[in-house]
């Protein structure tokens, strides 16, 4: 058995699964609902002063949220 075969031994080809991921910072969230008034898709929504996904189901992963979040708190993947 050679170098080559040690390395590819045990790699498989991972299924991409279409999944849309949203993570806010709720630290650096100051609540100015510019991302929730954004989402052209309603996936977002203020819970108390802090900005919440109201259901992640119905995300786009179109990123006008992350893109128009002053503090950077959003990530989507
Ligand atoms: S990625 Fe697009 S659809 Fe998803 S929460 Fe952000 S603005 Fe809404
Ligand atoms: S745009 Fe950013 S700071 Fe403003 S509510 Fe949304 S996540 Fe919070």
């Amino acid at each position: 058995m050679g170098l080559g075969s040690f390395f590819k031994r045990g790699k498989k080809k991972e299924e991409v699964v279409e999944e849309c991921h949203i993570d806010i910072n709720a630290v650096e969230c100051d609540g100015c609902e510019k991302c929730s008034i954004a989402c052209p898709n309603n996936v977002l929504m203020l819970v108390g002063d802090v900005m919440s996904v109201r259901d992640a189901q119905v995300c786009k992963t179109c990123r006008v949220c992350v893109a128009i979040c002053p503090n950077d708190c959003i990530t989507v993947n």
